[in-house]
C-alpha cells in the first residue's frame, strides 16, 4: 500500500478500511486530523512522523464522517519492516 492508496481510503474507504490503516513505511497508526473552517486535512504517522497536509479539500473525507475531526487508526497487525 502507498500513501496514495491511503489517501484514497481516507476519502472514500469504508469504516473498517479506514480504521485499520497503517503507515506503509513502518506499520504504525496514522493520525488523521481535519479542520472544517479551512477544509484542511492532515495525516501523520505516529511511528516515523511522516506528515502530509492538504488545504481546501473538495469534500469531507469519509474518515471524518465516520470518526470525527481527530482520529488515530488502529492497525490490526504491526508489520515488521
Ligand atoms: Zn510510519
Amino acid at each position: 500500500m502507498t500513501w496514495d492508496d491511503i489517501e484514497e481510503i481516507i476519502f472514500d474507504g469504508s469504516q473498517e478500511d479506514i480504521r485499520s490503516l497503517a503507515c506503509p513505511s513502518c506499520g504504525s497508526s496514522i493520525i488523521i486530523s481535519y479542520t472544517e473552517q479551512t477544509a484542511s486535512l492532515m495525516h501523520k504517522c505516529k511511528g516515523c512522523g511522516l506528515i502530509s497536509r492538504y488545504n481546501n479539500v473538495a469534500y469531507t473525507p469519509n474518515a471524518v464522517i465516520y470518526f470525527g475531526n481527530n482520529f488515530t487508526t488502529q492497525p490490526k497487525q504491526v508489520r515488521v519492516p
